[in-house]
């Protein structure tokens, strides 16, 4: 199937590690340009090194997304790169753990900060350049917004505001042609994922029990399997596709787990 996506500049939030990475690197393996927004400038350079010695097409920006300013310069320099801006990924983000008894009203707008203000944001500062390229946005949200986790309030909310904003967007963009679709992960090993992990105290243990109670293979999403569905909903294969949220996770918010 050709996704057609040779030359489309695709603006990826976290896309230097990751989710982020694999749907950065798929970019690239389709001739896309991904312009890949992360703080963390090791990992960025990293996928600089990797992408240029492939000779591939990209662009790199470092920049703290918690802060509007930074977005707004981050689209700037993907649109004076590159002339264009055909699609968005939203999909930087924290499971920060800012629950009811762990955390404050304080610590609770800075979650928000981190999961879901810079969303909007970046959909905000990218919509003119994406209404000219009648383009196409991809959140990525989480399992947790529909099935809880548990002292995870900030996160949890920002996550089923994605997938509300997914549909408001698809309404509200419906003029201009600008498809916009979710992709909810649940358990995909990554660097945050690890770091996770490394909460319990005996981490091969909690990692064990989840991946048993995966139904599809008991095994994890791997990261490319995210970035295979987030390309698919960018290219124009789907072209009637939007407002939907795509599980890809195995069936493990779906199907019943007493099965696997
Ligand atoms: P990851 O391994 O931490 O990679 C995300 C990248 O984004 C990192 O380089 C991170 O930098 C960067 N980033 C995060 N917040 C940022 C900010 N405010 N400004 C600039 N850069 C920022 O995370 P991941 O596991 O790939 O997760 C990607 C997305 O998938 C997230 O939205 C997450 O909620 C969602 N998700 C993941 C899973 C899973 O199982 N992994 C499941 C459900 C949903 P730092 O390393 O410095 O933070």
């Amino acid at each position: 199937m050709d996704l057609k996506l040779a030359g489309k500049v695709v603006v990826i939030s976290g896309g230097a590690k990751g989710i982020g990475e694999a749907i950065s690197l798929g970019c690239a393996a389709e001739s896309a340009i991904p312009v890949m927004l992360d703080r963390d400038s090791a990992a960025l350079s990293a996928m600089e090194e990797k992408l240029s010695a492939a000779g591939h097409a990209y662009g790199a920006f470092q920049c703290e997304l918690t802060d509007a300013v930074q977005c707004e310069r981050a689209i700037q320099s993907a649109v004076q790169n590159f002339g264009r801006v055909d699609a968005l990924v939203n999909n930087a983000g924290v499971n920060d753990r800012v629950g009811l008894e762990n955390g404050s009203p304080k610590h609770y707008i800075e979650s928000l900060e981190r999961n879901l203000f810079h969303y909007f944001n970046l959909a905000h500062f990218a919509l003119s350049a994406l209404k000219s390229s009648q383009g196409s946005i991809v959140n990525i949200a989480s399992k947790t917004a529909v099935t809880g986790q548990g002292g995870t309030s900030g996160y949890a909310s920002a996550k089923g505001a994605v997938l509300a904003l997914t549909r408001e967007w698809a309404v509200e963009l419906l003029p201009y042609q600008i498809r916009v679709n979710a992709v909810v992960p649940a358990e995909v090993m990554t660097p945050l994922y690890q770091q996770w992990l490394k909460t319990f105290p005996d981490p091969q243990k909690k990692l064990d029990s989840i991946v048993s109670r995966i139904p599809l293979g008991s095994r994890m999403t791997r990261a490319e399997e995210i970035a295979a569905a987030v390309l698919f909903l960018l290219s124009e294969q789907a072209g009637h596709i939007t407002g939907q949220h795509l599980y890809v996770d195995g069936g493990y918010v779906h199907l019943d787990r007493a099965l696997s």
